[in-house]
């Protein structure tokens, strides 16, 4: 459940879409595992995923948004809650190295680049009203619930 959020510009065929709430709560997605435990998400996850793990966890997967500081466009990512059994959770971010937008390298974990529903909101609204980021045209507005 959630909702997409996004405008599309019919003249430069180009847009974006933003899915709020989108995989919220994934429990232990298999994709992910497979992932940790070849090693993609560091030495930490590898450990903790594999076979002789010293504690068994669990994580909780969710979309995330990002707000890129340099060009100030937001992208998509992911985040995992990574839970043991004594109830300690740490975050490991999962988002592109570099902007997809501007292309500059941005450090995902700094406080303050993850942006919420809101934020999203905000961004969505701005390019509603100000129009196509490129041709400054009307854009179409996206903004829909999906199940
Ligand atoms: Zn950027
Ligand atoms: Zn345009």
């Amino acid at each position: 459940m959630g909702r997409k959020l996004g405008w599309h510009c019919d003249d430069c065929e180009i847009g974006e879409v933003f899915h709020l709430g989108y995989a919220a709560n994934a429990l232990n997605p298999p994709a992910f595992i497979e992932e940790a435990v070849r090693g993609d998400h560091g030495t930490l996850l590898k450990v903790l995923m594999g076979e002789n793990s010293p504690v068994k966890v669990d994580v909780r997967m969710r979309g995330a948004h990002f707000m890129c500081p340099y060009c100030q466009r937001i992208y998509s990512g992911r985040v995992a809650y990574v839970q043991d059994d004594s109830g300690a959770i740490f975050r490991h971010t999962i988002a592109p190295e570099r902007c997809p937008h501007c292309n500059t390298v941005v450090d995902n974990e700094a406080s303050g680049v993850r942006v919420r529903s809101k934020g999203i909101q905000r961004y969505v609204d701005k390019i509603w009203t100000d129009g196509c980021p490129r041709c400054g045209g009307e854009v179409e507005r996206i903004d829909m619930d999906w199940s």
